[in-house]
């Protein structure tokens, strides 16, 4: 009797801070959580997968689709452009479901800006710039040139935290996961997102007067 509209629960960091990790985990774990697969015209890194990681397209389709309004949000990050499909989402929220984006400041700020009330945001931030490095190295897949830009966009990417809901300090994966569950569980109860409360509650106090 009760619905529940879904939510948009946002996760943001800098590159290398433990998003994709706690994303993963958290869609293992929770079958009422979907990820929003973006658009981007930046080039597929080996094991990409068209589809499931992006839908990747040139910049000439990318304008087109701005044009038909095809997208929630969309930016440009590290040159390229990213964006997400909006219909999806629109269908995912009223079926109930939640829906996990892995977006940067800039279309968090332009989902807040159309849907604040479906909007759930979390910056996840490294837990020591040493850190930050080591991971973006060891994730090699790209090249020295592009982590070291990489690494002077974090510090302008890490300025926009206080934008956000919610932050993680990223020291452990686990505890990270289990935070952010934690967030997802409360964000869920929260009154405008249950539907059909007043009937039900009409209902209890009806049958505790009789
Ligand atoms: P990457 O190229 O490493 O997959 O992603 C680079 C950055 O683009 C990440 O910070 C990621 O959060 C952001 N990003 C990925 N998809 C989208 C999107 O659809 N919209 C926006 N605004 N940012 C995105």
């Amino acid at each position: 009797m009760i619905r529940r509209r879904g939510l948009m629960l946002v996760l943001s960091s800098p590159s290398g801070a433990g998003k994709t990790s706690i994303a993963r985990a958290l869609l293992k774990q929770d079958s009422q959580l979907t990820m929003s697969v973006s658009a981007t015209t930046r080039r597929r890194r080996p094991g990409e997968v068209e589809g499931k990681d992006y839908f990747f397209m040139d910049e000439a389709a990318f304008k087109t689709k701005i044009n038909q309004r095809y997208f929630l949000e969309y930016a440009e990050v590290f040159d390229h452009h990213y964006g997400t499909p909006a219909e999806v989402v629109g269908k995912t929220l009223e079926g109930g479901h939640d829906v996990l984006f892995d977006i940067d400041w800039q279309g968090t700020q332009q989902i807040k800006a159309r849907a604040r009330q479906d909007l759930v945001s979390i910056f996840v931030l490294p837990p020591s710039t040493a850190e930050l490095e080591r991971r973006l190295l060891t994730r090699a897949q790209d090249t020295a040139e592009v982590v070291a830009r990489r690494m002077a966009k974090a510090a302008d990417e890490m300025s926009h935290y206080p934008e956000y809901d919610y932050v993680i300090i990223n020291h452990d994966l686990a505890q990270s996961v289990a935070a952010v569950q934690t967030i997802l569980d409360a964000e869920r109860l929260r009154i405008e997102r249950q539907q059909g409360l007043s009937d039900f509650v009409k209902q209890l106090r009806d049958a505790s007067s009789n």
